[in-house]
């Protein structure tokens, strides 16, 4: 098989990116745009070892789930990648994504649910972050070009919230107008759902600059729900979106949002989940598997601003929350004070270190409900969770293939994983989100 050769096939499945997946004498190509059942012409774009990758030239068969994008920008942009994908079949691949990390890295007899999916696929998200760049002296938002630092240039997202939608169209109008563009590097703009409140994060490449005043006024007059704008510097020459020192510009450092009743202050640098509906079903099911009696030591790692925990705590004896981010545990202590609860405590601590430290000093948990990033846990951590004696873990995750290497060394520890349950959080987004139970086994 060469570069450009030319190539009949049939598409039998997806790659963890969602690519389509065609097998010419049982040598994969990896074919963007190509849905399950598909057969076309192919051109080979590149041959590796093991794998290569191919451009769709025709379609002789099309899938039934192929539809039209709703986004107009939808093959240029690289924020989506599943817009010719029905929903449905979105959600069979994210659920078929899972099974086969458990199946291949974890290795574990365990067949995994059907994927919960959004009522609404539009509009969902409460946090964009918009790349902001000068082309021909045009001001351009938009993110990203796939593998690229090309903007492409939009007005509207079609998965980010209505109120996202109106303060970048404002926004960008201003940095026409008061011709700062080249000023700023990023929008990061955070929608509380439930409360309506809005917080903009210009960060940008100097601190001061020409009628900086004059943008905050007239954004907070023609939008009074923006109750919070802070200026982000950051100088960096790399990739890293937020810098680290911020200022105040109006309003509060923060705004406010709600989940399962609770209120939940916000802050620039703090994680909050993306997906405002779904955040109620994930935390819902996560702490429904935690059986939680009212007894209970729980421990909440990579608690973030404290939403898992804070939820637990009302069926719990006492929660513990460990998080890394300074910032994301000021909020989680405030969250607390702000709601009344009293059983609950945060240190601010690595993870695995802070577990390792309860191993050592011969502390007990009853249940851990576990949160990390993509990049998963860590071994330490897990072995710490084995030796703390947890009867149970529900173990919540972002990125598939660290779920399944982590689930491998639970298994070692003694722990046996009861059910696999997706939550799609990311409507025509690749990025898949899943809770595991385990429970101790000897
Ligand atoms: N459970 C929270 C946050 C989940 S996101 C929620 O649902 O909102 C993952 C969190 O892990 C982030 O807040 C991140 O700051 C934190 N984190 C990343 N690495 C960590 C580490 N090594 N130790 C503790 N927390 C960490």
């Amino acid at each position: 098989m060469k570069k450009n050769e030319h190539v009949n096939g049939i598409c039998c499945g997806y790659t963890k990116d969602g690519h389509g997946v065609v097998k010419i004498d049982g040598f994969p190509l990896f074919v963007k745009g190509m849905l399950e059942n598909e057969e076309g012409e192919l051109v080979i774009t590149m041959v590796k070892k093991s794998y290569g990758y191919a451009r769709l030239l025709n379609l002789h068969k099309t899938s039934a789930e192929r539809v039209k994008p709703v986004c107009p920008l939808a093959k240029q942009c690289g924020g989506c990648q599943l817009q010719h994908m029905s929903y449905k079949e979105q959600l069979r691949y994210k659920k078929q994504k899972v099974q086969d990390v458990i199946d291949r890295i974890a290795k574990l007899d365990l067949k995994v649910e059907d994927v919960l999916g959004m009522e609404h696929q539009l509009y969902y998200r409460n946090k964009g972050q918009i790349p902001v760049g000068l082309k021909n002296n045009i001001v351009q938002t938009g993110f990203y070009r796939i593998n690229s630092n090309e903007i492409i240039d939009m007005n509207t997202c079609l998965i980010q919230s209505e109120r996202i939608n109106t303060v970048l169209a404002v926004m960008k109008e201003l940095l026409v107008s008061y011709e700062n563009a080249s000023v700023f590097r990023h929008l990061l703009i955070k929608d509380g759902f439930h409360t309506g409140e809005v917080m903009v994060v210009w960060i940008t490449r100097k601190k001061n600059f020409p009628h900086k005043e004059d943008m905050v006024k007239e954004l907070v007059d023609r939008l009074p729900f923006v109750k919070s704008i802070v200026l982000n510097l950051n100088t960096r020459e790399d990739n890293v979106i937020l810098g680290e020192e911020e200022e105040v510009l109006y309003g509060q450092s923060f705004i406010t949002d709600t989940i399962h009743g609770l209120k939940f202050h916000i802050s620039s640098k703090s994680f909050y989940q993306v997906n405002p509906v779904q955040t109620e079903y994930l935390y819902g099911k996560a702490i429904e598997l935690a059986g939680l009696t009212g007894k209970e030591l729980v421990l909440d790692a990579y608690c973030g601003i404290g939403t898992i925990g804070m939820i637990a705590s009302k069926q719990a004896n006492t929660v513990i929350g460990v998080e890394l981010n300074s910032d994301a545990v000021k909020d989680a202590i405030q969250n607390a004070k702000m709601n009344g609860i009293r059983n609950i405590r945060f240190f601010c601590n690595d993870a695995t270190k802070f577990m390792m430290q309860m191993a050592m000093t011969g502390d007990t948990v009853d249940v851990v409900l576990m949160d990390p990033p993509r990049s998963g846990s860590t071994e330490e951590f897990i072995r710490a969770v084995a030796a703390v004696k947890a009867k149970r873990v529900v173990y919540i995750s972002c990125g598939p293939e660290t779920l399944a290497r982590d689930l491998e060394i639970f298994a070692k520890c003694g722990y046996r994983a009861q059910g696999a349950w997706p939550v799609d959080m990311f409507a025509f987004v690749d990025h898949t989100e899943c809770i595991v139970k385990l429970e101790r086994v000897n």
